[in-house]
């Protein structure tokens, strides 16, 4: 089936032998499409678990281990299922429902005007319990996207910027853009600005002490706790809450004499 969209036109005219899209792999085959996992790319194909398009939705919405995915760029992707799409009118439904928008906003970067709203503008029109997501400083904006935005927590291309912080590195994530930010950004920024607000959290900290802390904070971002859900900001032990004071403690250890 031929199609009008620009950017499904676009998008087929990339694919060539194949193309990763977020951790979908893309192949054309005869006169449709072969997906399944990035992962998988090099298995052979009829292994692996066989899902219609009703199955989608439920891939893109949950983890392998049946946890909510608040972010459909989150590098948590359910592998070892294939699917075939006839032609590139059911390759866009199947992209849609694992990548909503994905293909819209890949070929709106290529447009003019440029389709991206920085955090300023964009946090300048929150209104209720956003607005103060305006009273961040820069420092704390680049902080709280550095946590929030992190490969190991979404693989969309942050393209929205604020002073002091550039747009991601193209080879950095994937070609699924970030345009402005998101929701899980917004409710991230809301709790870094009330943790800062909290002197208690100061502390000094050096040496062996903080090799230790640091150590702490790696295994448990590595070994993340299944019932603390992405998004949920108030559990001490949020991915995001723990990556965010990693990222502030001092790079190299003091000498103690
Ligand atoms: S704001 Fe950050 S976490 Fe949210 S979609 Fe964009 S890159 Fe991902």
């Amino acid at each position: 089936m031929h199609s009008s969209k620009p950017e499904l036109l676009a998008f087929l005219a990339e694919v060539g032998s194949g193309i990763l899209l977020g951790q979908v792999w893309i192949q054309p085959v005869d006169r449709g499409f072969r997906m399944c996992h990035g992962a998988d790319r090099t298995k052979p194909f009829e292994e692996l678990d066989p899902l219609s398009t009703s199955d989608l939705r439920p891939l893109a919405l949950f983890t392998p281990a049946g946890g909510f995915r608040p972010l459909r760029g989150s590098p948590d992707l359910r592998g070892g299922w294939r699917y075939e799409a006839r032609d590139s009118e059911a390759l866009w439904v199947a992209l849609e429902l694992v990548y909503p928008g994905a293909l819209v906003d890949w070929y709106a970067i290529q447009c003019a005007p440029s389709p991206v709203t920085h955090y300023r503008p964009y946090v300048e029109r929150q209104t209720g319990m956003y607005r103060i997501t305006a009273m961040l400083t820069p420092a704390q904006v680049a902080t709280t996207a550095k946590a929030c935005c992190a490969v190991s927590f979404c693989l969309k291309r942050r393209l929205w910027k604020d002073e002091g912080l550039n747009e991601d590195p193209a080879e950095a994530k994937s070609i699924i853009p970030c345009l402005e930010p998101c929701a899980v950004l917004m409710e991230f920024a809301r709790k870094v600005y009330r943790m800062d607000q909290d002197a208690s959290h100061a502390l000094q900290i050096s040496g062996e002490p903080l090799a230790t802390v640091r150590a702490a904070l790696e295994a448990a971002l590595e070994n993340r706790r299944s019932e603390v859900r992405d998004a949920d900001f108030s559990h001490p032990l949020n991915p995001r809450r723990l990556q965010c004071v990693l990222d502030r403690l001092p790079a190299a250890l003091e000498k103690t004499s």
